[in-house]
């Protein structure tokens, strides 16, 4: 028998992407196949991309990224699906068993710790096809286009920060950070009820993106020195609620700083060390409570695909590019590039 063949985006080293011919996943027990639509290219594709390598054991033909897709069903093996049907799938591997999984934090599964998730620890969908597990597929109502569907995964991060932020009618809120999902946090704050959403950003191309899309009230240059004066000032003694959403100590120091005192600092960003220094007295001081916030619970990513479906959020209107496969090692290299103006790529294979 010949062997199936499919067009794929290997990575072959460090910030080293090929297009090849891979051979196709057989289709296992409880696994699916689907033709890939839309793969959207993630922050943490770049980390992986710079190390030219994966978190899991990977094969000798190299290792295809790529957690943020949906596409069509080819092959539903023994699953319910049917072919033709849209589907998207949860990137994370939970073990559905652990005290975690069972208490429905999916996210916190003994399993997972940050990594066990398709495209970090087996093969993605940066290819024409994608075979997985059928228990992750979730059917894609037909108002969630393809390209909204590869934002699903930033989406789901900030709509469970705002879940862990409790936060409440008329609160003011900052946002220190201004990737994909800092932006989507500024619009899920407002419509879960913030009195005024400000930006704080290192970054004067993603600024201005923010602007064009006009969600905030405020935008603040987080490299200006007198920071945390213009934000007291701003927020007249301090925002309920910050969120860290640029993985860095300048960033964690402005939020604990910018919130009032009982106020709630909700951390998103991953930090490239491990350790930071950060204004512990002023966090105990003044009892601000610092809350790590990671994915999203299983049914809060049913949630998030509902939240796009019923036309809550549009998030179509985040993308940047839309590139086929063969632009995805160019796209990474603009996505380290801080003059560019990049904000969300969406490949479509
Ligand atoms: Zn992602
Ligand atoms: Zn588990």
């Amino acid at each position: 028998m010949r062997e199936d063949l499919m067009k794929a985006a290997v990575l072959t080293g460090p910030r080293q992407i090929e297009i090849k011919q891979i051979p196709v996943t057989p289709v296992g027990p409880g696994m699916m196949e689907i033709k890939v639509s839309a793969c959207g290219v993630c922050g943490s594709d770049v980390h992986m991309w710079t190390a030219g390598r994966g978190w899991g054991k990977q094969e000798n033909c190299g290792f295809v990224m790529g957690h943020e897709f949906c596409g069509v069903v080819t092959n539903p093996g023994d699953s319910s699906f049917k072919p033709g049907d849209r589907v998207t799938f949860w990137a994370n591997l939970y073990c559905g068993k652990c005290d975690q999984c069972m208490a429905g934090r999916e996210h916190l599964c003994r399993e997972v710790n940050g990594t066990n998730y398709i495209g970090f620890v087996c093969n993605g969908a940066y290819a024409e096809r994608f075979v997985g597990k059928a228990s992750n597929a979730y059917l894609l109502p037909d108002s969630v286009s393809d390209v909204a569907a590869g934002l699903i995964d930033p989406l789901m991060v900030a709509y469970h920060a705002i879940h862990r932020s409790k936060i409440r009618l008329h609160d003011k809120v900052l946002v220190v950070g201004s990737g994909i999902i800092g932006q989507m946090l500024g619009e899920l704050a407002r419509k879960a009820g913030a009195s005024c959403v400000a930006m704080s950003s290192i970054s004067e191309v993603k600024t201005r993106k923010a602007r064009e899309i006009g969600i905030f009230d405020e935008y603040f240059d987080g490299s200006d020195p007198g920071i945390a004066e213009r934000l007291k000032a701003a927020s007249q003694g301090g925002f309920d609620i910050a969120f860290e959403a640029a993985g860095a100590a300048s960033a964690l120091n402005t939020c604990v700083n910018a919130v009032c005192p009982g106020g709630k600092v909700v951390m998103i960003g991953n930090s490239i060390t491990p350790e930071v220094s950060f204004a512990m007295n002023r966090a105990v001081l003044q009892e601000v409570s610092l809350l790590g916030s990671v994915s999203c619970s299983r049914v809060e990513f049913e949630e998030t695909i509902d939240l796009i479906a019923k036309g809550m959020i549009h998030p179509e209107k985040y993308v940047t590019d839309i590139l086929p496969l063969e632009e995805l090692q160019h796209a990474f290299e603009r996505q380290i590039d801080p003059r560019d103006p990049m904000l969300k790529t969406v490949i479509k294979p």
